[in-house]
């Protein structure tokens, strides 16, 4: 792996530090793409994009495939490499940034061709007017992948797999925060021909440069502070760009839900992945009625995740200060802490950042806590009066890029589902649907647009191309020169047989065209 150790804090500005916080120590540096050369990697990769597009999608996958046993025979250098730079247990890297990327994989590599096959439409009223249509799904060229910290290998194949399934060509540029991954990004990339996926290094300076390059497409996946600078940039090259965003996402406990299931579901929906995660629950709304209960299960439960083992350190000093600041705020503003909170749990040493699970009660829509994302290890439990509050506050208080609905009653989990506004509805789980190739992923609002994974995730990365012909080449067409007596006769004519709302005016204006059409017809060319 490019990265060299090192054993001091210094960090160079043409170097991004590789840290571990569960320890506080530097493992390495990387160095920084200069600026220069990032459009060089898009020229690069523009001129790739022609020999990778005209590649058949099954070939395509094939060489995916490749890339895909590279993953699996690299697995427990990933699942180090990410444990330590994110912080997270080891079983957590395993299950959320190895096992989603073979998954989506296996899954593009199967689906690919028929998601791309060329589709007939106008059946009817295209021959009716003597056309064949169909669209083709044609890649764009090359596209840009943004990608953020957290899961530095899922979000990665999320954001630039489907795009080069679809037959782009990929510059990608992971999180500075986690840039041993990148690097290890850029190896398992390398079963795939020169300049077809491309790992460039550094921070929002190198983002902001293959934005401008420009590429042909943007996929970006992080804070919605970055993706409206991403977007306001894009616009000046009208690029269009697919936005994955943050989430406040919200869980409502509805008085009939299996309390075990949703305290369980809930502790580990917000706190896997120390709770910086997407779409991991940061509000929980639990109807009065069985709110005692619940609390009292799920503070159980809390209790019971081991620090270390089960839930992993904050990431990165800039995502813990948050953290601290939304507690501290919450609690100056009358929250009360029910679990965790500043100071609890493992303490910290020589730059560690370890941050325990916390949940909290008495929270208002004034605190900082509830009105941005925390992206953390902190969960807030407000109690209602019913679903109709619980389903009011799940809209109001904040973005839901996902969230879950938790009732033993399957057809009550559809009702007060269809009512909330999310990317992504779940019924008796949440935090998982990332991970499932098989669905569109993305979001609403302030959390997103485009759509990334399943078969919408591939046509996200083709321009949807209406290919029609003629099959009457001995025919002219009506509305060619010249626009003659005849011509205006018979047009009229259609207009009356498709519009005229009864019968007779459509015979009238048959019998029109038979009179009129031919005449019409005659010196179209
Ligand atoms: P971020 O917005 O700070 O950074 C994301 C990426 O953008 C990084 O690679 C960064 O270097 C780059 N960047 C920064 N400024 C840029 C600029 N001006 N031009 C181009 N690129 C620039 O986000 P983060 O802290 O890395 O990630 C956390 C955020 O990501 C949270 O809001 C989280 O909810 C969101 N997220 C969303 C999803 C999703 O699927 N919707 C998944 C994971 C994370």
């Amino acid at each position: 792996m490019a990265i060299t150790e090192t054993s001091s804090n210094a960090t160079r500005t043409d170097t991004l530090k590789s840290f571990n916080p569960r320890t506080g120590v530097v493992r390495g540096e990387v160095s920084v793409t200069p600026i220069g050369e990032v459009k060089q990697a898009v020229d690069r990769a523009r001129k790739m994009a022609p020999e990778w597009a005209a590649i058949d999608p099954q070939g395509r996958a094939r060489m995916m495939k490749q890339v895909r046993h590279r993953i699996y025979d690299r697995l427990d250098d990933i699942v180090e490499t990410v444990s330590a730079e994110c912080g997270k247990p080891r079983p957590e890297a395993l299950a959320h940034d190895v096992v989603p990327v073979l998954m989506m994989l296996i899954y593009f590599e199967k689906i690919a061709a028929k998601a791309l096959r060329p589709q007939a439409v106008g059946r009817l009223m295209g021959p009716l007017a003597g056309v064949k249509s169909r669209i083709e799904w044609r890649p764009f060229g090359v596209v840009g992948a943004i990608t953020p910290w957290n899961y530095p290998m899922t979000n990665s194949f999320l954001a630039f797999a489907p795009a080069l399934f679809a037959g782009n060509t990929v510059v990608i540029k992971p999180s500075e925060v986690t840039p041993a991954s990148g690097e290890l990004l850029r190896e398992l990339l390398e079963p795939l021909p020169p300049g077809v996926a491309a790992v460039i290094q550094g921070g929002g300076e190198v983002g902001a440069a293959l934005v401008d390059a420009p590429c042909d497409k943007i996929s970006f996946i992080g804070s919605p502070a970055t993706g409206r600078k991403i977007c306001e940039a894009a616009a000046k090259h009208l690029t269009p760009v697919v936005m994955e965003l943050g989430g406040k996402d919200a869980a409502l406990v509805l008085s009939d839900a299996d309390l075990d299931r949703a305290a369980a579901g809930i502790a580990w929906g917000a706190f896997f992945n120390a709770g910086q995660t997407c779409c991991s629950i940061e509000r929980t709304y639990v109807v009065d009625e069985v709110a005692d209960r619940f609390q009292e299960k799920l503070l159980a439960k809390v209790s019971q995740v081991r620090q270390g083992e089960d839930v992993g350190s904050v990431t990165f000093r800039r995502q813990f200060e948050i953290v601290e600041r939304h507690v501290q705020d919450a609690v100056a503003k009358g929250a009360r802490i029910l679990a965790g909170g500043a100071g609890a749990g493992i303490e910290n040493e020589n730059g560690s950042l370890w941050f325990a699970p916390t949940v909290l009660d008495h929270v208002t829509p004034e605190m900082d806590v509830l009105k941005e994302e925390t992206f953390g290890p902190v969960l807030s439990i407000t109690r209602v009066r019913d679903d109709e509050e619980a389903v009011r506050r799940a809209n109001e208080d904040g973005v839901n890029l996902t969230a879950s609905v938790w009732t033993k009653d399957g057809k009550k989990a559809q009702r007060i589902g269809e009512r909330l506004r999310a990317g992504t509805v779940t019924m008796n789980l949440h935090g998982e649907t990332a991970a499932a190739p098989w669905g569109p992923w993305g979001g609403v609002g302030e959390s997103g647009f485009g759509r990334l994974n399943g078969e919408l995730g591939i046509r996200e990365f083709t321009v949807p191309t209406h290919v029609a012909s003629t099959p009457m080449l001995s025919l002219g067409r009506m509305w060619w020169y010249p626009y003659d007596d005849a011509t205006q006769t018979s047009l009229r004519a259609i207009a009356d047989i498709i519009g005229g709302p009864e019968a007779r005016t459509k015979i009238k204006g048959l019998r029109n065209v038979l009179a009129n059409g031919l005449t019409a017809m005659k010196g179209k060319f």
